[in-house]
């Protein structure tokens, strides 16, 4: 190099000395901002942030929930995961971490089984979201140099964390889960709202933990629909869910379904409303299928040789629509069903005996007095009437209609599914959720395991955060054991 681009080299050098000067001032002064608002924040909240050692010392219990207002447990330590690469998407500055996880150093060469000496350590920080506050979580993970064969290895990241090579721990997923699939809150509006807590995380970071976290626990939900379809009857509903296509400009009418049972929920998007996917859904099915008189269903009857139970609250809505045109014959029509749902409030928790007792006289007798009203004036109502079409839908799907008389554990009415279906599309108003197909499928996976919490009264952050530290290395033929309705039953 000659003596002039020396020169050159360091007037450039200098210059680029003075920008970063600058930037380190502009940088530093944030830090101190940030650092003052992690202060606040830390005093908000309850958690304690000295350095923790995992080493798998405290165990906690299985699924216990945590205690009201104290800590969630901590997640486990080890075993094997992939190689962490540098987060993405995340800017905080650079400073002490709130909980440090040491992975332990691995004791012998995987090579050839020779002793091993630590060399050095390399980090990545986690941001995790423990019960109203931001933890930074640095992972610390040595590398080992064999004695004999001078091979150098890392030790792998713990699998416990759910998602690998992402940059949130379990809290966090959770925590995006919950705010999207229970309280529907957009990715966008949740990146505004991390924004503010002074955690940048750019939407399709979110969704690419949405989507890679429906990945993994749509294992769960698929062993729960294959337990569904053993049980003795199922109760479904549709929704259409406007599906993004691939080119992102135009929208096909997808359509969501929901299955429920008194044990398991489970979301089903399809493309179309055809009588195909239910069929194929229900595979193996062979009990009663409660449902509207929707004809999408028809299929999945004939089919499977189901049997199918209608819902009284959808035919009592057909009378109720036609009081303003015949306000004395819809009255008497709805005084009549009436009766079936005041036996359902007496026997709501009686047991199955006395239900199938109630079902068999009472109930009996007013579907028999309800069907004898429909036939009396079916002749006489005006076609193309209200009435007449509330009369003409009741005569119409009488036979399911009936059949609560003799299944004293259905319900009579679908009125379940019909609010599982509102829960679910509530957010249809605030963002087109449904991306893609593969959007629609896991937004499916995930409502799934939220409603099934709702179900069975577990907090779904709690459940969430418990599954996720689990599900990598729990046995793929017991993954039921993860669903909702056996972790409230295991508690
Ligand atoms: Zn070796």
């Amino acid at each position: 190099m000659t003596y002039d681009e020396l020169l050159a080299e360091y007037a450039a050098l200098r210059a680029l000395k003075v920008t970063h000067e600058a930037q380190l001032t502009v940088l530093q002064s944030k830090v101190e901002e940030l650092a003052q608002e992690l202060a606040r924040l830390k005093r908000q909240s309850f958690g304690v942030k000295s350095e923790r050692r995992h080493g798998g010392d405290k165990q906690t219990g299985l699924f216990a929930e945590p205690e009201p207002d104290a800590p969630p447990p901590e997640p486990e330590a080890p075993p094997a995961l992939q190689r962490m690469a540098t987060p993405h998407g995340r800017r905080r500055p650079e400073g002490q971490p709130d909980e440090v996880m040491a992975v332990p150093a691995p004791t012998s060469c995987t090579r050839c089984g020779g002793s091993v000496r630590e060399i050095s350590t390399s980090t990545a920080t986690r941001l995790e979201w423990r019960r109203g506050h931001f933890v930074q979580l640095q992972v610390r993970r040595p590398s080992c140099a064999c004695d004999q064969c001078n091979n150098v290895e890392t030790a792998p990241e713990p699998s416990t964390f759910a998602l690998p090579r992402s940059l949130a721990g379990n809290g966090l997923v959770a925590r995006v889960v919950v705010d999207k699939f229970l309280d529907n809150i957009p990715l966008n509006r949740q990146a505004d709202r991390f924004a503010r807590d002074g955690m940048t995380i750019s939407p399709s970071t979110l969704c690419d933990i949405v989507r890679s976290s429906a990945a993994l626990l749509g294992r769960i939900v698929r062993a729960v629909t294959a337990e569904m379809v053993t049980s003795g009857w199922i109760q479904t509903d549709a929704t259409g869910l406007p599906i993004l296509d691939g080119s992102q400009k135009t929208t096909k009418s997808g359509h969501l379904f929901v299955f429920s049972t008194p044990k398991h929920v489970v979301y089903h998007a399809t493309l179309t409303k055809h009588g195909a996917h239910i069929v194929a859904f229900l595979h193996g099915f062979k009990g009663i299928l409660l449902a509207d008189g929707g004809s999408e269903f028809n299929e999945a009857v004939w089919g499977l040789e189901l049997l199918r139970a209608a819902c009284w609250s959808h035919a009592r809505r057909y009378f109720f629509d036609a009081q303003a045109e015949s306000p004395v014959l819809a009255a008497e029509a709805m005084a009549l069903i009436g009766v079936l749902f005041d036996i359902e409030r007496e026997i709501k928790d009686a047991d199955l005996e006395t239900r199938r007792r109630r079902r068999d006289t009472d109930t009996r007798a007013a579907l028999l007095k309800i069907h004898d009203w429909l036939t009396r004036h079916v002749q006489g109502a005006r076609p193309r009437s209200a009435i007449a079409k509330a009369i003409q839908y009741t005569l119409n799907q009488w036979a399911a209609l009936a059949l609560c008389a003799d299944h004293p554990e259905i319900p009579i009415h679908n009125n379940t599914s019909e609010l599982r279906l509102r829960q679910a599309v509530t957010g249809r108003k605030n963002y087109l959720f449904a991306g893609s197909e593969g959007g629609a499928a896991s937004a499916a996976i995930l409502y799934s395991l939220v409603a099934s919490c709702r179900l069975h009264e577990l907090d779904p952050w709690a459940y969430l955060y418990e599954v996720l530290g689990r599900i990598n290395d729990y046995p793929a033929t017991r993954v039921i054991e993860l669903s909702p309705a056996y972790v409230a039953g295991a508690r």
